[in-house]
């Protein structure tokens, strides 16, 4: 092994000083020497570990994998083996070591045996950093992977590159459809110029929040919020782009209901003002004309004559349903039966019901309780039974429906209509915002602010080609309040 001395002595001084533990072991497997670092990594002495086997110290769930190398090498079938095992330190405690063995084949003054040489680096500490990112990791996709946000990463160019399975409940998509795709390819078009990765260059915002509305897999859209952040390596490029979305529809839909209720009042003032103004005059008209019609004795004027009645009565009508809204608010609320109210509206609407072939069905729970209200909720259900009857001239089904659900009374009016697209679904209850020819485009206003001042609730579901659902939803007085009101009164 060493052809002079010096090797030797150098050898020795190499073993000896060397930060790396290392031990010779005998053929069969016994240490024959070991260097201070190996004996401080055990926390054995030289003397201690001398003649004692090659799997020492090892942690017992790395024996098998050690010993097994041990005998291919012993069998000649490799001369060297690396392994990262565990040893188990005189106090007990575990030590991470890279193992390196090699082997010197029959060496001549060993009595021509074989000596293996083991070099055994402390890598503890980097274990345990490993073991730390390892946790890390998994927490980081603990909270991707449950989170309710959806969160992205995406290329320079925008191509998404991760997304976390909160896309299933945002978008209707597995992370897998959106993996490679271009986010831009889900966003709204008209929302595409707040759009940030396309000018990456020009903006130099490192974090930022974007509103914008993504596309479901079913094709309608929702509204995201998106915290943005750009990841640049050491160089300054951008490496890529970590986002994380929430889904804002809801309160986009409520401050879009708030602004419209806003909007309500102030176009009903002053609708409710115009109304008052215009029907005084309209009553002398339509008498007038009703002369003009008794005068016109061989009717040759009859046409135009019919055509100014029916124009009057059109104006009236819109007046009509504006002055609804003038009712003041303090009008006296009762307690009344819905199922009445129901069966009442109901009734009115039978002979345009059979002239149109349009069966209405009562699914109306028995026993439920009275609500408080004004006589104009029977024009809610009236303006909402006339338009399901209108969306289907071919005749078809209303289902009118009534249960109880805790401390409200959920009324629902379905239809088998042509049902309202999705762009129209917002408009509706805009004043004037009508899809009909003689249309007023106000009875859903009108019904809006009537509930409204019910403290209830109205909410349309349709699908074209299949019908509309309209509920309204208002709240019970509780039986024990007017009990406890009355005896405090007496
Ligand atoms: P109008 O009935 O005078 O048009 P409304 O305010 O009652 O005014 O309704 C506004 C619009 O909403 C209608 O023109 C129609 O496009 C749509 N709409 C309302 N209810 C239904 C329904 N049940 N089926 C289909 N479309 C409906
Ligand atoms: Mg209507």
């Amino acid at each position: 092994m060493f052809s002079n001395f010096n090797d030797h002595s150098l050898f020795l001084r190499a073993f000896e000083k060397s930060p790396i533990g290392m031990a010779l072991l005998s053929f069969d497997g016994n240490f024959l020497k070991a260097n201070p670092s190996l004996c401080k990594m055990l926390g054995y002495n030289d003397r201690e570990l001398i003649n004692l086997g090659v799997s020492f110290g090892t942690h017992p769930e790395d024996l098998e994998a050690d010993l097994e190398l041990w005998r291919k090498l012993g069998q000649g079938e490799m001369d060297g083996y690396q392994l990262e095992k565990r040893y188990i330190h005189k106090s007990g405690m575990i030590i991470w070591g890279h193992l390196s063995v090699t082997v010197e084949r029959n060496l001549q003054g060993i009595n021509g045996n074989d000596i293996f040489i083991f070099q055994i680096v402390d890598i503890t500490e980097q274990k345990k950093k490993e073991e730390e990112y390892k946790k890390i990791e998994e927490l980081h996709k603990l909270i991707s992977e449950h989170s309710q946000d959806v969160i992205l990463r995406l290329t320079p160019d925008g191509i998404i590159s991760y997304i976390s399975p909160a896309s299933r409940n945002q978008l209707g998509y597995e992370p897998d459809e959106l993996i490679g795709k271009h986010a831009y390819d889900y966003w709204h078009p008209e929302d595409l110029n707040g759009g940030w990765l396309r000018n990456g260059n020009s903006n130099n915002a490192e974090s930022r929040i974007f509103v914008y509305r993504l596309r479901h897999k079913n094709g309608h859209y929702i509204w995201q919020e998106a915290h943005s952040k750009k990841i640049r390596n050491n160089a300054g490029e951008v490496q890529h782009v970590i986002s994380m979305g929430r889904d804002i529809t809801e309160r986009v839909h409520s401050e879009e209901l708030i602004r419209r209720s806003e909007k309500l009042s102030l176009v009903g003032e002053l609708a409710a003002g115009i109304a008052h103004e215009i029907r005084n005059p309209l009553t002398s008209l339509r008498g007038f004309m009703q002369m003009y019609l008794k005068e016109d004795m061989d009717g040759s004027k009859k046409l135009r004559n019919d055509v100014m009645i029916s124009e009057i009565d059109r104006i009236n009508e819109i007046v009509s349903e504006l002055l609804v809204l003038a009712k003041p608010s303090n009008e006296v609320y009762e307690l009344r039966d819905v199922v009445h109210i129901l069966t009442h509206v109901t009734r009115l609407f039978e002979g345009q019901a059979n002239l149109y072939n349009v069966l209405i069905k009562k699914e109306l729970d028995a026993n439920l309780p009275f609500i408080h209200c004004q006589s104009s909720i029977n024009q809610v259900f009236i303006n909402v039974l006339k338009n399901a009857i209108e969306s289907m001239p071919q005749g078809g089904e209303v289902i009118v429906q009534a249960k109880q659900m805790y401390d409200k009374i959920v009324i629902r009016i379905n239809d088998t209509g042509f049902g309202i697209p999705q762009d129209e679904i917002t408009k509706i209850g805009n004043p004037f915002f009508t899809t009909k020819e003689t249309g007023t485009g106000l009875g859903l206003m009108v019904s809006m602010k009537i509930i409204q001042n019910h403290r209830g609730t109205m909410r349309i579901e349709s699908e074209v080609g299949k019908g509309t659902m309209v509920e309204v939803v208002l709240p019970i007085v509780k039986q024990k309040n007017s009990i406890n009101l009355s005896a405090s009164l007496e």
